[in-house]
């Protein structure tokens, strides 16, 4: 079974319409959550991952939009474009987000948009992994939220590695061995690499890749312009950060 796996598209079509194009129509497609917020195409973002992907799970930018949840935290360009959003938001667009679960457990994996338990907590560092490792008997969980393309192992003897995959690359995964793995985002990377990502996921072949790939930055850019969201929010798209 080969899984593609994306993750914090936040209303950025371009990039969503390719990473679909990359992703064979056998693979089935699992979305982490945070498809709106952002970005100036939210419907459009919902719309196509609701035709397309067999599953999703909720981010904070998604129940943000719904319910103001958290934007006391957000910085002033991302409660700027919650705002927008919440005013942009169909109904159908609404009720089909509603819908959607904090987790969603396969025999072999967990789907969250953050980290076990603590759905929208930042793993950043080796403590956070470890405690993410804690709160979960999952032997292997995907997530996003950082919007940083990298994985968390634990050994068999309990300690903590890590590596970034800002470029790109595969993991294979280990008898005995636990994983973290961070997609990265479709809509806004944060790991100093402008090119989007996604993961794809072989579970015969025990295997994780990861896909950067790049689009039309510029088009996002103008439309963000033209709905009057940020300058932010356009310009760091193209630094990736
Ligand atoms: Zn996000």
């Amino acid at each position: 079974m080969r899984y593609a796996i994306v993750s914090d598209i936040h209303g950025n079509i371009e990039s969503l319409e390719r990473a679909l194009a990359l992703i064979g129509d056998e693979d089935t497609v699992l979305c982490l959550g945070d498809i709106v917020g952002y970005g100036p195409n939210p419907n459009e973002c919902v719309r196509m991952i609701q035709a397309r992907a067999q599953n999703a799970v909720l981010g904070n930018h998604d129940l943000a939009a719904l319910e103001n949840f958290g934007v006391e935290y957000f910085n002033d360009a991302a409660r700027a474009a919650i705002a927008w959003t919440q005013e942009v938001l169909s109904d159908e667009s609404r009720t089909w987000l509603n819908g959607l679960s904090y987790e969603l457990r396969f025999p072999d994996f967990l789907l969250v948009h953050g980290a076990p338990v603590n759905y929208f907590e930042y793993i950043l560092d080796k403590r956070t992994a470890a405690r993410a490792f804690a709160n979960t008997d999952a032997p292997l969980v995907f997530i996003g939220h950082t919007h940083i393309a990298e994985y968390w192992v634990q050994e068999p003897d309990g300690s903590i590695g890590h590596k970034h995959m800002q470029n790109g690359g595969e993991l294979q995964l280990e008898e005995g061995r636990r994983y973290i793995v961070d997609v990265g985002s479709v809509g806004q990377p944060r790991d100093l690499n402008p090119d989007a990502s996604f993961a794809i996921y072989d579970s015969s072949a025990r295997r994780v890749e990861w896909v950067r790939y790049p689009y039309p930055i510029a088009e996002v850019q103008e439309k963000i312009h033209h709905v009057h969201l940020p300058d932010y929010l356009a310009t760091r798209l193209e630094s990736g950060r």
